[in-house]
C-alpha cells in the first residue's frame, strides 16, 4: 500500500508540480495560450491557509493521493481474495483490449453524472463548492476538492468488482484522474515543452465550467453535455444558449415554488 501511495505521490509531484514550475514559477511561456491571464489568488480568505496554491497542494497531497491509492489497494485486495475476477491478456485478449478502450468512455460517463449531482444542493454546499473556489485554475487545482469528492471521483474503479479485468485496467482508469486532473486544469491550452514541441493539455471546456459553473459538466470526449443542453463552446452563441437555459431553469423553479400562480 505504501509503495502504491508513493508511486502516486511521485506521479502527482511530477505532473502537477512540474507543470506549475514550468508555467507559473518560471513562467516559461508567459501568457501564451493561457485561458485566463489573472494570477492565482495569493491572499484570499476563500481558500484554506488564505492562499490558492497552498490550499490546492494540501488537498491534493493529503486528500487525493491517499484516497486514490486506497481505491487502487482495495481492488488489488479484491483480486487477491477472489472478490473480483482476474483475467490475463493470454486468456482473454479481445476483452482485455476492448475493456481498455471502453475505460475512458466509462470514466467520462461516471464523471459527468457524479459531477452533475455535485452541483445539486446540499451536495454543492457541502462538498463540490471546495473545488469551485478555483475560478481561475492551475495544475494543482485539478485535485483540490473535498475528501468526500476524492472518494467519489475514484469510485468509478468499483466497476471492476463486477467486470472480469486485470490490475492494468484499474491502474489505467485511476491514472485518468491522477494525471488528467492536473493537466486539464493547467490553465493553458498548449504547454510548450521545448522550442519546437508543445502538448495540448488544458481543458478549455472545463475552464469554462470553472468560469460559469452551470455548463460543461462532462469531459470533451463524451457527448453528455451536448445531449442534455449544458454544452458551452466558448462562443457568443454558446453564451446565449447557456443564459437561455439558465432562464428556463429559473422559471421552472419559480413555477414549482408557487403552484397557485399557474
Ligand atoms: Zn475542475
Ligand atoms: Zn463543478
Amino acid at each position: 500500500m505504501l509503495e502504491i501511495a508513493l508511486r502516486n505521490l511521485a506521479i502527482v509531484l511530477l505532473v502537477a508540480g512540474g507543470l506549475h514550475l514550468l508555467l507559473f514559477t518560471f513562467a516559461r511561456q508567459g501568457d501564451e495560450t493561457r485561458f485566463d491571464a489573472r494570477p492565482l489568488a495569493r491572499k484570499s480568505k476563500v481558500f484554506h491557509f488564505g492562499n490558492q496554491l497552498r490550499d490546492n497542494i494540501f488537498w491534493t497531497l493529503c486528500g487525493s493521493v491517499p484516497i486514490g491509492s486506497l481505491w487502487e489497494c482495495l481492488l488489488l485486495w479484491a483480486y487477491a481474495n477472489g472478490h473480483a475476477t482476474l483475467i490475463s491478456f493470454a486468456q482473454e485478449p479481445i476483452w482485455f483490449i476492448g475493456l481498455m478502450l471502453l475505460i475512458p468512455i466509462w470514466s467520462g460517463f461516471h464523471f459527468y453524472w457524479y459531477h452533475r449531482l455535485g452541483h445539486v444542493e446540499p451536495f454543492y454546499r457541502w462538498f463540490h463548492s471546495w473545488h469551485h473556489k478555483n475560478i481561475n485554475t492551475g495544475p494543482w487545482s485539478g485535485h483540490a476538492m473535498h475528501p468526500v469528492e476524492h472518494l467519489v471521483l475514484y469510485s468509478d474503479l468499483a466497476i471492476y468488482f463486477l467486470l472480469a479485468s486485470h490490475p492494468i485496467h484499474v491502474i489505467f482508469n485511476a491514472m485518468l484522474h491522477t494525471v488528467a486532473g492536473p493537466t486539464s486544469h493547467c490553465g493553458y491550452h498548449r504547454v510548450r515543452l521545448t522550442r519546437f514541441f508543445s502538448l495540448q493539455l488544458g481543458g478549455f471546456m472545463h475552464q469554462l465550467h470553472h468560469r460559469y459553473f452551470d455548463c460543461n459538466y462532462g469531459s470533451y470526449e463524451t457527448p453528455w453535455d451536448k445531449l442534455f443542453g449544458s454544452f458551452h463552446d466558448g462562443t457568443a452563441a454558446g453564451d446565449a444558449a447557456i443564459k437561455a437555459r439558465r432562464r428556463r431553469l429559473f422559471e421552472k423553479k419559480n413555477q414549482a415554488a408557487s403552484p397557485l400562480d399557474q
